[in-house]
């Protein structure tokens, strides 16, 4: 378009800016770098500032389709999150309850030990010593055969003495 018909449409939409383009003619921009479509002959001022409505419209639809989609990808991490808390929570509250249930076993336990008496303590003492000393007396007695980790190639074997295998108290320990 020549310059007078750009100079004319730059004075209708506001924001705009007459230039030049690639051959030398002119043309009108917006702040954005979009071209003011301006060669229609019928075009008017009506007629521009219904395109402009157009694309303020087209603008804010886009706007507001981005907005909800955010706001749609926001509610849906905050309903992942609650979620996790109600999880945590039924954890919590199970963990609470095996808790509260342990310490019960163990108030138990206390009262039945605080009505054990000394002498009684002294005999389970005793017993607990008698029955300790009795196992390790069965397990010195059980024999066992247990193959020697030298595999009867060492002549003069601690363990073996050069045999493969030797007998064995409850221990491990060579007879
Ligand atoms: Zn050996």
């Amino acid at each position: 378009m020549d310059y007078r018909d750009a100079i004319e449409i730059a004075r209708k939409v506001p924001g705009t800016l007459v230039t030049r383009d690639e051959y030398g003619g002119f043309i009108v921009r917006r702040a954005d770098g979009s071209l003011v479509e301006g060669h229609e002959p019928a075009s008017d001022e009506i007629t521009l500032l219904r395109q402009e409505n157009e694309r303020y419209q087209n603008n804010y639809d886009e706007l507001f389709a981005q907005l909800n989609q955010t706001k749609q990808n926001y509610l849906t991490k905050l309903t992942g999150l609650e979620e996790t808390i109600d999880q945590l929570k039924s954890s919590l509250n199970t963990l609470q309850a095996e808790h509260s249930s342990a310490i019960n076993n163990l108030k138990e336990l206390e009262k039945k030990l605080a009505k054990v008496s000394n002498d009684e303590w002294e005999r389970i003492k005793i017993a607990d010593e008698q029955a300790r000393l009795e196992n390790a007396k069965a397990r010195k007695a059980e024999r066992h055969i247990q193959q020697c980790a030298c595999l009867g190639e060492v002549e003069n074997c601690a363990r073996c003495n050069g045999r493969g295998s030797y007998t064995a108290d409850g221990y491990g320990n060579p007879i």
